[in-house]
């Protein structure tokens, strides 16, 4: 069976969390801030803080940046339910929009239509790796007319004065935009170090702030890594000091620090980070070679002259085709021992946003690009050979499915 997304797990990654074991120090100590310095240094932000998940970061994130009941979130409605129901539990409203029909991310357009006095950010997703169209949504909000629309209701956000834009870059680790890294791109940019993302802790995320000037992000760095441990004034490293052990807590704050266990993991993943997005790189374009003569086969956008992918996964689309037969080519696919996937059910498929009243039919173009979409297997291990095994499997399958001898 060729698997979907296995993580990397190699002597190297061992060697290093058996270090950090016999360390003695296993929970949010100095590998984890040799993470966070490293990944700064990576994306060239101006503040990284590591988490436990792209969810709870984001989460504590909406609370740092006051968003609360009668907000407004715009997201798009092709997504994870993560970048949703962190909205809904910081009490205020996702306000879904449909994606564009070139690429998986949101359409700009529709988000200048969804803009009211009580939007307060906009959470774009950059799908597969794509980054989103950070620039135009960048213009967007700096309008004269739209900027006057905004309300601050606290301090950060009169600072900032505008929309706040957010990336969800849990796809997007080193993709790049405008000849930079594309986190750069957006105010904050958010990972997620999932176990089948494409730089993993296991779990865990990390929070990269490019905020304008006006901002302290040394200031920043500090409430955040304190709002991620119960609003305490120091950390647990920090009271090992000799006579250190009184604290305060000035807010009640959360419970979502990275443990030097997964920081361990993550430094092994960041320093050949390289190699791994050369050989995702190369998958794709075994992909595109072995799909080009199909002509049922729509592939994906990856690299135009503004941005490039980070290569996370490779969705390929088939013309012509219902939600049934997709289904049905996904079961066949998997009849030969080749694993696949669909990113994503769009949000108002499930039902937890059906239920707070979204409905698919607002949102053509995302069901158009979820009905008939596989996503295929894209990591460092996977071998020229089980790439050819894979398109020989997808073909097969889909002309069994819309051509039955
Ligand atoms: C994986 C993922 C998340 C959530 O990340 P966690 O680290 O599991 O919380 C959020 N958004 C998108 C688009 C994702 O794919």
């Amino acid at each position: 069976m060729i698997p979907f997304s296995p993580p990397r797990i190699d002597d190297a990654t061992i060697a290093e969390v058996t270090e950090a074991l016999k360390s003695g120090w296993i929970t949010t100590g100095p590998r984890t801030k040799k993470f966070e310095k490293e990944i700064t240094k990576y994306i060239g932000c101006k503040a990284t803080v590591a988490v436990n998940s792209w969810t709870m970061g984001m989460q504590v994130l909406l609370d740092w940046w006051g968003i609360k009941e009668g907000d407004e979130i715009i997201i798009p409605a092709y997504t994870y339910c993560a970048s949703a129901n962190v909205i809904v539990h910081a009490g205020a409203k996702p306000v879904m929009i449909d994606i564009s029909k070139e690429d998986f991310n949101l359409s700009v357009d529709r988000v200048r239509e969804a803009i009211t006095p009580r939007t307060k950010a906009i959470l774009a997703v950059d799908i597969s790796g794509f980054p989103a169209d950070y620039d135009h949504l960048m213009e967007l909000i700096n309008e004269p007319e739209i900027k006057s629309k905004f309300r601050g209701n606290n301090e950060l956000q009169n600072t900032l004065g505008r929309i706040l834009l957010l990336s969800d870059a849990a796809h997007s680790f080193g993709a790049v935009m405008n000849g930079k890294q594309a986190a750069l791109q957006s105010d904050i940019a958010t990972y997620s170090f999932h176990a089948v993302k494409n730089l993993t802790t296991a779990e865990g995320g990390a929070l990269c702030f490019n905020l304008p000037e006006g901002f302290d992000h040394a200031a920043i760095y500090k409430e955040m890594c304190s709002k991620i441990l119960h609003g305490q004034s120091k950390d647990a490293l920090a009271k090992t000091q000799k006579g250190n052990w009184k604290y305060d807590v000035e807010e009640p704050g959360f419970k979502c620090n990275m443990t030097d266990l997964q920081a361990a993991i993550g430094l092994v993943e960041l320093q050949r980070y390289q190699e791994n997005l050369d050989r995702r790189k190369a998958i794709f374009q075994l992909y595109d070679f072995g799909f080009q003569n199909e002509d049922w086969a729509i592939r994906p956008l990856y690299k135009t002259d503004r941005k490039t992918s980070s290569y996370h996964l490779y969705l390929l689309r088939v013309a012509g085709i219902t939600e049934t037969q997709r289904d049905a080519i996904v079961q066949e696919i998997f009849e030969q021992d080749v694993s696949v996937n669909v990113h994503f059910q769009p949000l108002p498929l499930l039902t937890a946003y059906k239920k707070r009243g979204y409905q698919m039919t607002d949102y053509p173009e995302a069901y158009n690009s979820y009905a008939n979409e596989i996503s295929l297997p894209v990591y460092f291990n996977l071998s020229d050979d089980q790439v050819r095994t894979v398109i020989g499997a997808v073909v097969k399958a889909v002309n069994k499915v819309i051509s039955p001898a």
